[in-house]
């Protein structure tokens, strides 16, 4: 029998942003799933900082309501005792000296310092730990995403962080990396002899990656509108996704060893800039529409009908200039407000060469490799077999299914459970290296020049549809189709 959990070193996990978003919805959830999993050393603490002024019990009955949904509800105020609250603000020393005391109690502890603020922080909060010479020993950062809004910013980013804590020590979180599907995706390409000798441009069409979203940008439109599809999803998640297909097999998984051969699959994405964006890249925004049912207002409106170039839907066609992937296509696309809530990542095999069946069998469909990240985790495999029974030779398009949820009867853990733990270990495999995100910047760099050179305003799309019909066409002109299934 495998087992499902591993003990991990005590540690304590301070998260700065220990009220926000982020914390709530994913981090002491995940924690707290960690703990009733027995995976959480009795001496662990997690140290919510935020500025609000709470106490130890103020922030556990926050907690307390967070967290009333998340699991085993009477394993949650013996979990509650590890956690504890510090007042502070990033940008005074008040506060800092009490601070350092509470984390020196435990001086053998893993210390994880998690970035969970805006960017502009990450800054002061490095410069305050090594102050107090918190950066020392067994001590890691975690840096959430954005990190920069173009290459320069992401520089002045990591060079900061650089003067405090070494490369080792910092952990750049992509919580796309912790997905089970991800993790999976290595695990066939490398647990199988079956599709690596498959798995280049003379057996593989396309590929599709899609990061589709139903919510629209709400009450963080003016936060969003810094930003824009192609800095929020693709410069980061999505060519994390397209690395993970496209890399060449590591010799092991050890961290370099993965983040090396991903490396090289940034440095050669052909560019996409003034000269050809206009053929390779669409960009939209969502106008008023019917979404899951209900009338919403448009990205305009919600911004406070403000003009805006932002886009909240882009899709490109890109490519990997190397032998493997040589005239392969990678379709890419996300965007805000589209009918489903899907990421997925399709491998279209190429046609069969030569058709033996007569017409009355049916079409020959291409095989794909379907694997779904979200909402539900799972690999299909679409073959064409016989249709069962009499009736003559009649073809039929199907799945192989392989539900994780099903299949092995758990269930699947959040990316931040597994990614946290990983810190904790001290294991950067599923963690973005800082030549990463400035091979990925210089890449997205060019094309946001691109459109804001070219001076045209993003095209719009009605919520609730696929985005502008520009990215129907960008992949329809190349004779291939979005993938469409849903099953
Ligand atoms: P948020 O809800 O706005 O929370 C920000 C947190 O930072 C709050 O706890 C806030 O509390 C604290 N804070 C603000 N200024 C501070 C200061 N000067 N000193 C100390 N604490 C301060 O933001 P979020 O959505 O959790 O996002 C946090 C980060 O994660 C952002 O970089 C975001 O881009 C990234 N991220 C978020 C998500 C998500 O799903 N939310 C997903 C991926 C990445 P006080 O105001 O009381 O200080």
């Amino acid at each position: 029998m495998t087992a499902t959990s591993q003990t991990v070193e005590a540690f304590d996990l301070v998260i700065f942003g220990g009220t926000g978003d982020l914390a709530l919805r994913k981090l002491l959830p995940a924690m707290f799933h960690r703990f009733v999993d027995g995976q959480l050393p009795a001496t662990s603490r997690i140290i919510g900082i935020a500025r609000e002024a709470l106490d130890d019990d103020g922030y556990r009955s926050q907690l307390r309501t967070s967290l009333a949904d998340a699991g085993d509800a009477a394993k949650l105020d013996t979990f509650l005792q590890q956690v504890f609250y510090r007042s502070l603000d990033a940008r005074k020393d008040e506060g800092w000296s009490d601070f350092a005391t509470l984390i020196g109690e435990y001086a053998d502890h893993v210390r994880v310092f998690y970035l969970s603020t805006s960017p502009e922080l990450f800054v002061d909060i490095c410069g305050r730990l090594g102050n107090y010479k918190l950066n020392e020993g067994k001590s890691r950062v975690v840096l959430e995403k954005p990190i920069g809004r173009d290459l320069d910013s992401a520089n002045q980013i990591n060079d900061a962080v650089g003067k405090v804590f070494d490369e080792s020590q910092t952990f750049r979180i992509d919580h796309y990396l912790g997905k089970e599907t991800v993790q999976n995706l290595l695990a066939l390409r490398f647990g199988n002899a079956l599709f690596e000798p498959l798995w280049n441009n003379a057996h593989i069409d396309h590929v599709q990656i899609t990061v589709a979203e139903t919510l629209g940008t709400g009450n963080r439109s003016a936060y969003y509108d810094r930003s824009g599809a192609l800095r929020d999803m693709v410069q980061n998640h999505i060519l994390q996704l397209l690395c993970m297909v496209a890399m060449e097999p590591p010799s092991s998984l050890a961290p370099d060893a993965v983040r090396d051969e991903k490396l090289k699959v940034l440095h050669s994405l052909k560019p996409i800039d003034d000269s050809n964006a206009a053929q390779l890249s669409v960009r939209g925004q969502y106008r008023a529409g019917v979404a899951e049912g209900a009338k919403v207002p448009g990205y305009l409106d919600e911004l406070g009908n403000q003009k805006s170039g932002t886009e909240t839907f882009v899709a490109l066609k890109a490519e990997i200039a190397n032998w493997r992937w040589a005239g392969v296509p990678f379709y890419l696309r996300t965007g805000k407000r589209l009918p489903d809530r899907v990421s997925e990542i399709v491998v279209a095999f190429k046609p069969v060469p030569h058709s033996i069946f007569d017409a009355s069998a049916g079409t020959l469909a291409q095989n794909r490799l379907v694997l779904r990240l979200q909402p539900d985790e799972g690999v299909k495999l679409w073959l064409t077999i016989k249709h069962p029974g009499p009736g003559g030779l009649r073809l039929r398009h199907v799945p192989l299914d392989m539900s994780f949820a099903e299949a092995f009867g758990v269930s699947q853990p959040d990316a931040y459970e597994r990614l946290l733990l990983d810190v904790v270990r001290g294991n950067p495999t599923l963690f973005m290296r800082r030549d990463e995100v400035e091979a990925a910047w210089h890449w997205a760099g060019p094309i946001l020049a691109a459109w804001s050179a070219s001076g045209e305003a993003p095209r719009p799309y009605s919520a609730g549809s696929w985005g502008p019909s520009a990215a129907v066409a960008l992949i329809e002109r190349d004779g291939r189709t979005w993938n469409e299934d849903s099953e």
